[in-house]
């Protein structure tokens, strides 16, 4: 039997959306929040662990809802550091977080959608296509699961969250939101805003939302500086073309001063010129930005090349020479398929549970 269709899954539900279901049960709404701040505590299984709840309360619950919980999940180490996980959902889809370690930060790659839509031509999960979006559940679940792993295997506390898993984030926007809602909650996962970036290939109309609505980083794929180039590579260009895209980022309302972070994946021959570095620099002239530049992982069937080191520099020499914070990234986890645009879902087996 599935237990979805018939219970409400608690881990969907924001704190207002608890204090309406709890009022639904006849009950007043400082249960929700009571509810809300044992939900997420590690080790929180099931409602008779809620001992400020009335026993006839807990009994209520139990038959009107549950929380989900990934159980199944298989681990994969990499020799960077990277730890890929994956979670098979309960209609048997397989979707990937991935975990970033670094000297002052633990920051997870998490996933939004089973699949992808966007069909950017470098990335294995638009390869797959599209199959779902992932419900707010799902989402906050990765983070849950990865949090009791670093936990339990001693690696700190989880401290970032970055939306740049499987799937466009923008295109399951109401899940989203309410996962970030869920994590940015005191009572919830009790994240910073600060700490958590969503990444998009450039919905326009969604961006200006999540501006208006939320106060986390954004995170803009542009990886070309002309329409021609960008929409051979991702082809939501055609619909939201470079200039709409700069005009957004240039508007995008920051309620604090933070600045926009520019993914630019550097193919070999295709957007790694000196003339595209200069005209990089131009276009994000009026945006308070930052730079991330990363060689292109090519991943195996790619069509792309990685541009040599040199170049790399020189093309990271040119920005900053006009004034711009510009990192390289390096790809981690390449040889656990955990890098950027190699999440795919593939290759697991039980063994690995
Ligand atoms: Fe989708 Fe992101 Fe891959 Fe583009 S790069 S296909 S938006 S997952």
């Amino acid at each position: 039997m599935n237990v979805a269709a018939k219970k409400t899954d608690l881990k969907n539900l924001t704190q207002e959306q608890l204090v309406r279901f709890v009022e639904s049960l006849g009950q007043p709404a400082f249960r929700g929040r009571q509810i809300l701040a044992w939900i997420y505590r590690p080790g929180i299984i099931d409602f008779t662990q809620m001992t400020d709840l009335a026993k006839e309360f807990r009994a209520i619950l139990t038959q009107s809802a549950f929380m989900s919980r990934f159980d199944d999940c298989m681990v994969e180490c990499s020799r960077d550091g990277a730890v890929k996980f994956a979670f098979r959902l309960d209609d048997g889809q397989i979707i990937e977080s991935v975990l970033i370690p670094e000297e002052d930060r633990n920051t997870l790659c998490v996933s939004s959608q089973v699949g992808c839509a966007m069909g950017c031509s470098f990335c294995l999960t638009g390869a797959m296509g599209f199959c779902r979006n992932l419900t707010t559940a799902e989402i906050v679940n990765q983070v849950c699961a990865v949090r009791d792993w670093t936990l339990a295997h001693d690696k700190g506390l989880l401290t970032n969250i970055v939306f740049m898993g499987m799937g466009e984030p923008l295109a399951n926007f109401d899940n989203l939101l309410d996962a970030i809602a869920i994590l940015t909650e005191q009572r919830g996962l009790d994240f910073s805003n600060r700490r958590i970036t969503v990444s998009t290939c450039g919905l326009v109309p969604q961006m200006r939302r999540l501006g208006e609505e939320t106060d986390v980083n954004l995170a803009v794929s542009l990886h070309a500086v002309n329409d021609e180039v960008r929409s051979r590579l991702m082809p939501v260009n055609k619909r939201y073309p470079i200039a709409e895209l700069i005009e957004v980022c240039r508007t995008y309302r920051q309620k604090r001063r933070k600045r926009i972070m520019f993914e630019y994946t550097l193919l070999q021959g295709i957007n790694d010129s000196d003339a595209d570095a200069v005209q990089l620099a131009e276009l994000l002239r009026e945006v308070p930005c930052k730079i991330n530049l990363l060689a292109v992982n090519p991943g195996s069937g790619s069509a792309y090349q990685s541009p040599g080191e040199e170049r790399v520099l020189c093309f990271q020499r040119i920005l900053r020479d006009r004034g711009y914070t510009v990192f390289i990234r390096t790809s981690r986890g390449e040889d656990i398929s955990a890098a950027c645009g190699q999440l795919a879902g593939k290759g697991w087996n039980e063994e690995q549970a």
